[in-house]
C-alpha cells in the first residue's frame, strides 16, 4: 500500500506565511528544486542530506543542489557497495548508505557536562552551550523514519529523557523521499517499515522521472512543513501524478533485495539460544562493530571521564560503543560475553526479540546496512533462516496442555 492517498488538488500555495494545507499534494519542477533549499534556509534550518564522499553516499551539509548525488546510484550486496552512474539525473536515485540520521540526534561523541572544583569538597556543574541549530533532514527514507521513531522511544520515550536528544528532536524537520528503487540488501517490506512513507514526516517528496519528465510530487505532512513551502513555486498535483508516485514506490517494493520471515521470531530466537548457528556465525564474525555503527537504531554508548592533571576540572563525554566490543560487557568479575558467538547472539536476539519486550517493537527496520557494511558479508536474514532451519521440530503432542 502506498503512502500517497487521496489526491488533493488545492489552492495555489499561499504567500501569506502559512503555506499550503497539511495533507495536500503539489508538484515542484526539478529546475525549481533550489527554491526549496532556499526556503528551508530562510526558515532557519541547516540542511543536511545525501552527498557523495569517499566513494559512498553519506549525509553532510547541503548548500546547493550541486551537493546532492545527482545522477548517482549505488549497488549493494553482502559486504559490497559501489557507486555507479545512472542514465538519468535523479537527485535521490540511490538507497541508504553507511550513514544514518542518528549521527545528528545521537552524535558519535558528545560533551555532556564539565565539573569544576570550587573548594575542597564542592564542584560546580556546567553544560556546554547549546551547539545544535534547527536542522532539516533532506532525503529521509521510510525505513529511516521508522528508525527515528525507534530511537525517539529509546531516548525520550521513557521515564529518563535524554536532554540533548530531546532538544535536537524538537528542532528537526523531516523532508522524506520515497524510494523509487530498492537496494540489494533492503528488506523493509518484511519489517513493515517501507518503502512507502506513511507518517512521521513534515514534507514528503517522490521523484518523478518518467518519459523525460523530472518533477517532485510534494506531500505536506505538518504545519511546519507547510510553512516552509510558503513562496516555493508549486502547482497542484493531479490524480495521475499521485498514481505515478505510487507506481514508483510499488516498483521499489517488488525489487527488495532480501526478505526475512518474522513469523514468531521473538520465540524462535529466544528458544534457540544454544543453536549451533551461533557458533557458526561467531567463527565468521570479526567483532569489528561495523554493523552496530551503521545501524540506524543501535544506541549502545559509553561515558568517559576526562579529568585535567590538576584534578580541578573534569569533563564527561559520551561516545558510541558496541555490544561487539569485549569491554562493553565487562562487569566486576570480567566480561559476561567473552566469545564472539555470545556477542553476535546478544546483538541479534536484542535487535529482533528482546527489543519487543523493552521498547514494544522490533529493533530492526530492514535497511540492510549491517549486511552491506559487514566486511565478511554476514547477513542477518540468512542467519535467522539458518536458526529456523536448525530449530528442533516440535514432537508429537507438543503445544498441548500440560
Ligand atoms: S539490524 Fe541491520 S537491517 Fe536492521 S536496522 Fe540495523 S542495520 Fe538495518
Ligand atoms: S557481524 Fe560483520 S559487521 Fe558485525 S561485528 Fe561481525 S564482522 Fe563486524
Amino acid at each position: 500500500m502506498s503512502g500517497l492517498r487521496n489526491a488533493h488538488v488545492g489552492d495555489p500555495p499561499s504567500h501569506g506565511g502559512m503555506g499550503p494545507a497539511v495533507g495536500s499534494r503539489w508538484l515542484l519542477a526539478r529546475d525549481e528544486f533550489p527554491s526549496l533549499l532556499d526556503a528551508l534556509r530562510r526558515a532557519g534550518y541547516r540542511i543536511v542530506g545525501p552527498t557523495v564522499r569517499d566513494g559512498a553516499i553519506v549525509y553532510g551539509s547541503i548548500r546547493s543542489v550541486a551537493d546532492l548525488p545527482e545522477g548517482w546510484t549505488d549497488r549493494q550486496s553482502a559486504g559490497a557497495y559501489r557507486l555507479e552512474r545512472r542514465p538519468d539525473r535523479a537527485l535521490f536515485g540511490y538507497n541508504v548508505g553507511p550513514h544514518s540520521w542518528k549521527k545528528y540526534l545521537f552524535p558519535p561523541r558528545e560533551h555532556l557536562f564539565t565539573l569544576r572544583r570550587t573548594d575542597a569538597a564542592k564542584f560546580e556543574v556546567s553544560v556546554p552551550e547549546d551547539p545544535d541549530p534547527p536542522m532539516a533532514y533532506l532525503g529521509v527514507r521510510a525505513c529511516e523514519i521508522a528508525a527515528l521513531n525507534i530511537q525517539d522511544r529509546v531516548f525520550v520515550g521513557g521515564a529518563a529523557v535524554d536532554p540533548g536528544y530531546a532538544r535536537r528532536k524538537a528542532r528537526r524537520l523531516v523532508v522524506a523521499v520515497q524510494c523509487g528503487q530498492a537496494g540489494g540488501t533492503c528488506f523493509c517490506v518484511s519489517m513493515g517499515t517501507g518503502p512507502a512513507v506513511r507518517d512521521g514526516f513534515d514534507l514528503s517528496l517522490t521523484e518523478l522521472l518518467d518519459e523525460g519528465r523530472h518533477e517532485f510530487l510534494v506531500e505536506i505532512g505538518t504545519a511546519d512543513g507547510a510553512r516552509v513551502l510558503d513562496g516555493v513555486p508549486l502547482r497542484p498535483a493531479e490524480p495521475s501524478d499521485v498514481r505515478a508516485g505510487e507506481a514508483r514506490v510499488a516498483d521499489a517494493a517488488r525489487a527488495m533485495g532480501r526478505a526475512m520471515d518474522t513469523e514468531g521470531i521473538h520465540d524462535l530466537l529466544l528458544g534457540n539460544l544454544e543453536s549451533p548457528v551461533w557458533d557458526d556465525v561467531g567463527r565468521r564474525c570479526l567483532a569489528c562493530t561495523n554493523c552496530t555503527l551503521a545501524c540506524p537504531t543501535c544506541f549502545c554508548h559509553s561515558t568517559e571521564e576526562v579529568p585535567d592533571l590538576s584534578a580541578e576540572r573534569d569533563e564527561r563525554w559520551r561516545r558510541w560503543d558496541s555490544c561487539f566490543n569485549l569491554a562493553f560487557s565487562e562487569l566486576h568479575t570480567g566480561s559476561v560475553r567473552s566469545t564472539t558467538p555470545a556477542r553476535y547472539r546478544q546483538w541479534l536476539t536484542h535487535k529482533l526479540a528482546t527489543w519487543f519486550d523493552q521498547f514494544g517493537s522490533s529493533g530492526c527496520v530492514g535497511c540492510g546496512r549491517c549486511i552491506t557494511w559487514c566486511p565478511v558479508g554476514i547477513d542477518l536474514t540468512a542467519e535467522v533462516r539458518a536458526i529456523r532451519a536448525a530449530a528442533p521440530r516440535p514432537g508429537p503432542g507438543a503445544g498441548g496442555t500440560a
